[in-house]
């Protein structure tokens, strides 16, 4: 708890600038719209709570001077406040519209944000958290621009215009209201900075409370798998009951202040009737102005204790926006050059010249590789194998540009990969994870995903070549099933054949593949081991080759261990150098390498 607090105190505000530049910027972009709904939104409010009142201040004033005319300010009044309702109608839709086009744009600009980000980013953090990331981003966005166009604005004009009617006609009463002004903005200044430890405490405890209920929900079927329900329930309880017992707090002090604020309220309307009697005592033509300076008072005082409360949503706005503001302001890890051309394929070689490189959070002097150097022919096949932790994975990572080597150079048909663009790259690459996942949409959206716009004869061929087109035909709705969030509802070997077949469509002249470690029964083994090889047809092709039956076939085996080829030819070559890769094979189990 007691950390919380420092933590709040010392919470970085290098983001907010950034934050109100990204918001300003966004709302600019519709400058006319911001002056018309400033402009009527001000309006309805001058008129209000300026304009009416004068009229009825003179109304009444009217009714003690024999020839005043109080019906004419009566009408006047009428008039005043019957316009600022249909300001009021007008003004309030169009700013709202305007704001929700800006919210609809910041929205926008954060997914870009979030799509340029490279792999590593994403894979840092938790898809869920970043999803509410998003939303609080726009959501302080609506929440600044509703105080500052509907509540701030509108005020300090209204004061402005106010008190210069009121000085106009008595120095005194203006005095009067510039005092209370200063003295109520003071209150509210004070408030706030007194609560502001308190509204990051509380800030901070209702992030960690979503950041767990992202992290629980996001893996309910590890939850499940461990019967830890009641445990992971605990563990919100405990951090929901920090969040109340805050929330608790926050609230008694806040209604000990209304309270105070009531009585502050009453001695200033005390102060003033007491001014105003005096005043119109001496100089009986200024009883307009008190009264229309006493319901002025009223309403604005109301208003001015609302300070506190404008300056906390500004406040907690910019501290909800400030993680999505450092997505969107940061330079994505991985970036295209100025200029970068596309990538041309010939045969598709592949080529790594003294490549090195070191995860960006690892050690210094934690490489995975140094100047490793491979050259793959074009329509190659090569099966990389090695014990658990030699580099395959991160290899083929490079070769997407998922990372971007530490040093030295990965060609493709002789064109550095780090001068292309990285859309260009990764149209050439096909690449089909140990794990696909898959879209929450139909299995037909899935395979079509490699070639957007493929008819259904194509989707339909794809799947047939993968030895998807069987069980697919099936299922109930068939190519319109859905498959469940991340592909749940298919099993293990169905999921492998629709990203084959994803792939087959995408039909690009390199092929990167991870087989799949988990045992599938034989049936879908021999089914996959087909559509692979039909994927492979024609293709240079990289895969981290666990499986003896694809080994065997594999053009060139490499064998990678901590970062090092340490040895490659063909299976049989391989077999009779009795090195590494005989010693991994003979440890063989199941149809599998034993890593
Ligand atoms: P393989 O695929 O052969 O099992 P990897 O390429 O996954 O090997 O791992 C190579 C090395 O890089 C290992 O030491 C591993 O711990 C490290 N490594 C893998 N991914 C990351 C990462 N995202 N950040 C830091 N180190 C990593």
């Amino acid at each position: 708890m007691k950390s919380n607090v420092l933590e709040a105190k010392t919470r970085d505000r290098s983001n907010d600038k950034e934050t109100i530049k990204l918001f300003w910027r966004a709302t600019m972009r519709y400058k006319r719209n911001v002056a018309i709904s400033a402009l009527l939104v001000t309006a309805n409010v001058i008129l209000l709570t300026v304009v009416a009142p004068l009229f009825v201040g003179k109304t009444l004033a009217a009714l003690a001077i024999p020839d005043g005319e109080p019906l004419r300010y009566f009408v006047l009044f009428i008039g005043a406040a019957l316009l600022g309702i249909v300001f009021n109608r007008i003004g309030h839709p169009y700013a709202m519209a305007h704001q929700a086009i800006v919210a609809r744009d910041l929205t926008e600009r954060a997914l870009t944000s979030l799509l340029r980000r490279s792999v590593g980013f994403h894979n840092d953090r938790v898809g869920g958290k970043l999803v509410s990331d998003v939303l609080d981003f726009t959501a302080a966005y609506l929440q600044m621009a509703s105080a500052v166009f509907i509540d701030a604005l509108p005020l300090a004009t209204t004061l402005l215009i106010g008190s210069a009617i009121i000085y106009v006609e008595s120095v005194p009463l203006g005095l009067f209201i510039t005092i209370m002004t200063v003295t109520i903005i003071g209150l509210g200044i004070r408030t706030s900075i007194q609560m502001r430890p308190r509204r990051y405490r509380r800030l901070e405890a209702g992030k960690k409370m979503t950041a767990h209920l992202a992290d629980t929900i996001t893996n309910v079927q590890t939850v499940k798998t461990f019967g830890a329900e009641d445990r992971e329930l605990r563990e919100h309880q405990k951090l929901g009951q920090i969040f109340a017992d805050i929330r608790v707090e926050d609230w008694s002090l806040i209604s000990r202040r209304g309270n105070n604020r009531m009585l502050i309220l009453v001695i200033f309307q005390a102060l003033f009737v007491l001014i105003t009697i005096w005043l119109v005592r001496h100089d009986p033509a200024l009883l307009g102005v008190g009264i229309f300076a006493f319901t002025f008072t009223i309403t604005l005082s109301n208003r001015l204790f609302t300070v506190n409360q404008l300056i906390r949503i500004i406040e907690e706005s910019l501290l909800q926006a400030s993680p999505m503001t450092a997505v969107i302001s940061d330079q994505p890890e991985i970036t295209d050059k100025p200029g970068a051309s596309e990538l041309r394929i010939q045969g598709g070689q592949v080529e790594l010249q003294n490549v090195s490189f070191r995860y960006h959070d690892a050690d210094r002097n934690n490489y995975v590789f140094t100047n490793l150097n491979l050259t793959i022919k074009p329509g190659e096949r090569v099966g990389l194998v090695g014990p658990s932790g030699g580099g395959k994975s991160t290899l083929t990572r490079l070769l997407l540009r998922f990372d971007d080597v530490t040093d030295g150079a990965i060609l493709i048909d002789g064109q550095n990969i780090a001068d292309v663009t990285q859309t260009s790259l990764r149209q050439h690459i096909a690449y089909v994870p140990q794990e696909p996942l898959l879209f929450h949409r139909s299995i037909k959206e899935n395979i079509a995903y490699g070639k957007p716009g493929a008819s259904p004869a194509e989707i339909k061929e794809a799947a047939r070549l993968a030895h998807a087109d069987e069980f697919i035909n099936k299922l109930k709705d068939g190519y319109d099933t859905i498959v469940g969030e991340r592909g749940v509802k298919l099993s293990g070997g169905q999921r492998q054949r629709v990203a084959i077949a994803r792939a087959i469509l995408k039909n690009a002249p390199i092929l990167i593949l991870d087989e799949a470690t988990s045992a599938l029964d034989s049936e879908s083994e021999v089914l996959i081991q087909e559509a692979l090889w039909e994927l492979m047809k024609g293709r240079t092709a990289i895969v981290i080759a666990h499986r003896l039956s694809t080994i065997q076939k594999m053009d060139r085996i490499v064998v990678l261990s901590e970062g090092k080829i340490v040895e490659e030819g063909s299976h049989k070559q391989l077999l009779r150098k009795k090195g590494l890769y005989a010693k991994l094979w003979s440890h063989q189990s199941g149809g599998f390498i034993e890593e």
